[in-house]
């Protein structure tokens, strides 16, 4: 829980730290400066200091850390979850739909696929769950939002292009996150493709590729022909076995919403993402500002499942509002509860959006600045 610390206070009150620490200790409260306040020892300390204070509290809309750490015994293996970025033409796009289309003909007919921002493929009996909004979009907002999703990034540089702004700006994006990155050397099929050259360019950022004594993962494809695109899967399920992706499936689900809108006919139609736990129709879902009970849950190709299980993407009917993309989400017991803790995360929107003096949605443009 980041709140304000001693420190904080004494910055915003102007008073050196070790006042606040002596008005605590004169309450009875014995903190160091790093040490975070409560809500009554803000009031308390600044009504002391005779100095007004606005809490301004930052509205956390992230998914829950559990409260009790999984037992090892309990974990199990989890899809990596996959974003897709680059530089705009290099072909994003049109790599996730040659991916879907592969996983999609492997299928047997039947399964309606629509687009439901999130689809998973197999390989060698292993998932890889893939976001399917290409761009910076989806990454740069739930980070910004707090939200942990990604799990391995597939840098998509075109072999005729090379290294530009946003193929830079990804990999600084991909860095700060933590993520490890897998790059897609695109539009390998194309006569002027250069590998050797986007090569040295990566090489020059710090993703010296793996065939040039480096330890970055680049695999030449074409989302055109599909030349590549099994090993890139291959690639990605190797490089997230390093990480040791597991999850408790015997949880109480929570995850991320990855977008929502509104149906006309179907109501609020979100896309969660499981990170922990197993979600089953007509569990109670709270995310953020939007809570409700799970009506209908439907798997990336359309078809009704009961349950999903981590790192998982689903659809699902039921909630009230619709949350914005990046939002964390949790199963609670009582519809009563979910309603509460939505109305207090709505007022605490409300304060935030006052004393921010205007709405504190941003758009994609705020974010990239
Ligand atoms: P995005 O902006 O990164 O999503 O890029 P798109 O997927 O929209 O692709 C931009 C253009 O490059 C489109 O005209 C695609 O048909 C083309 N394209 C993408 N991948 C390949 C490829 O591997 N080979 C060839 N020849 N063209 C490609
Ligand atoms: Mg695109």
């Amino acid at each position: 829980e980041p709140g304000a610390t001693v420190k904080d206070l004494a910055d915003a009150a102007g008073v050196p730290p070790a006042r606040v620490v002596k008005i605590l200790f004169s309450l009875g409260e014995m903190k160091t400066q790093n040490q975070t306040l409560t809500e009554e020892e803000i009031e308390l300390v600044a009504e002391e200091l005779g100095v007004r204070v606005e809490l301004t509290e930052a509205v956390d809309l992230s998914a829950p850390e559990p409260e009790v750490e999984d037992a090892p015994e309990d974990l199990i293996e989890k899809p990596p979850v996959v974003t897709v970025m680059g530089h705009v033409d290099h072909g994003k796009t049109s790599l996730l739909d040659k991916i879907r289309q592969t996983e999609v003909a492997a299928r047997e007919a039947g399964g309606i696929t629509q687009h439901i921002g999130a689809y998973q493929v197999e390989s060698g009996g292993r998932k890889v769950t893939f976001i399917d909004t290409p761009g910076h979009e989806a990454f740069t907002e739930m980070r910004a939002r707090g939200a942990k999703i990604t799990d391995v990034v597939v840098l998509v540089v075109a072999a005729d292009d090379g290294v530009m702004p946003q193929t830079e700006e990804a990999i600084e994006h991909a860095r700060a996150a933590g993520v490890p990155i897998v790059v897609a050397l695109n539009k390998i099929d194309v006569p002027n493709a250069n590998p050797d050259m986007v090569m040295g360019q990566l090489a020059e950022r710090g993703l010296t590729p793996e065939a040039w004594g480096g330890d970055t993962v680049t695999v030449p494809v074409s989302a055109k022909t599909g030349e590549g695109i099994e090993d890139l899967i291959e690639n990605i399920l190797i490089v997230a076995e390093l990480e040791e992706l597991k999850a408790n499936p015997n949880a109480p689900a929570s995850g991320y919403v990855i977008e929502s809108q509104l149906d006309p006919g179907r109501g609020t139609v979100a896309t969660l993402l499981l990170t922990r736990g197993t979600l089953h129709r007509g569990d109670i879902v709270l995310a953020g500002t939007s809570y409700g009970r799970v009506r209908a849950m439907m798997d990336y190709t359309g078809h009704r499942v009961e349950e999903a299980g981590p790192g998982m993407p689903v659809e699902i009917l039921g909630l009230q509002g619709v949350p914005e993309a990046g939002t964390g989400f949790e199963v609670v017991e009582h519809e009563r509860m979910a309603r509460a803790r939505a109305q207090q995360a709505e007022a605490a929107l409300r304060r935030q959006e006052l004393a921010q003096g205007g709405p504190t949605r941003r758009t994609l443009e705020d974010l990239l600045g």
